[in-house]
């Protein structure tokens, strides 16, 4: 990793839930459960690194990117390049695990690897798809302004808490921490029910209002 980059990886960790990405990014925790293991088991098999070549298709495996101006970096799953467009067409495929999902964390890391592939090819990515192991089943992403603009936002709150090095509360949607493999060591409950903070925080002003 070059200095001050994230991830592309870890984005998807700051849109399920900011804490997760501080408690993984800033203060390297990592605790393995059943999904995250199963999830890092199919990218072992599909990270091959063989390049294909099919008429005009190209199938590149495993495929570094960067990108210098949002200060990211990861590995993609497949880039597809077509060469009967005049230029080139590029498409990024990521696989996942699970199934769709009505929020967007699966494309935000797809649209952040678009975007390494804008900078590191000089063109423009404007489609991708995401295949569901669980569903057998390849879902069309379109890379368009909403999308790149959440992308971009998200890279930058990230880099924002990793600088900051604070880890925040947990967040208020409760359902996510089911499914997280952090929740024994984040402690949603004690900690939404804790106002230590609150109160340091009350002691302080009240203290300056006195001074
Ligand atoms: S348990 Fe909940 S609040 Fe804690 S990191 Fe996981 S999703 Fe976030």
């Amino acid at each position: 990793m070059e200095e001050n980059t994230i991830a592309i990886s870890a984005l998807q960790h700051y849109a399920f839930c900011p804490r997760q990405f501080s408690l993984i990014h800033v203060e390297q925790v990592w605790h393995e459960n059943y999904f995250t293991a199963d999830g890092r088991l199919l990218h072992e098999r599909v990270d091959s690194g063989e390049i294909e070549q099919r008429g005009n298709m190209r199938y590149e495996r495993s495929v570094s990117v960067v990108s210098h101006q949002y200060k990211i970096q990861g590995k993609m799953d497949l880039l597809e390049i077509d060469s009967s467009h005049k230029p080139q067409r590029f498409f990024p495929v990521e696989y996942k695990r699970g199934k769709p999902k009505i929020e967007d964390w699966d494309k935000i890391q797809l649209c952040a690897q678009a975007l390494c592939i804008e900078e590191m090819r000089s063109t423009e990515v404007t489609e991708g798809a995401i295949w569901y192991w669980e569903v057998r089943r390849r879902e069309a992403v379109n890379i368009d302004q909403a999308l790149r603009n959440s992308t971009i936002h998200i890279i930058a709150e990230a880099h924002r808490l990793l600088e900051e090095g604070k880890t925040p509360l947990p967040i208020a949607d409760q359902s996510r921490c089911k499914g997280c493999s952090l929740v024994d060591i984040c402690q949603p409950k004690a900690f939404r029910k804790d106002c230590s903070r609150k109160h340091l925080e009350n002691l302080f002003f009240e203290n300056k209002a006195v001074d």
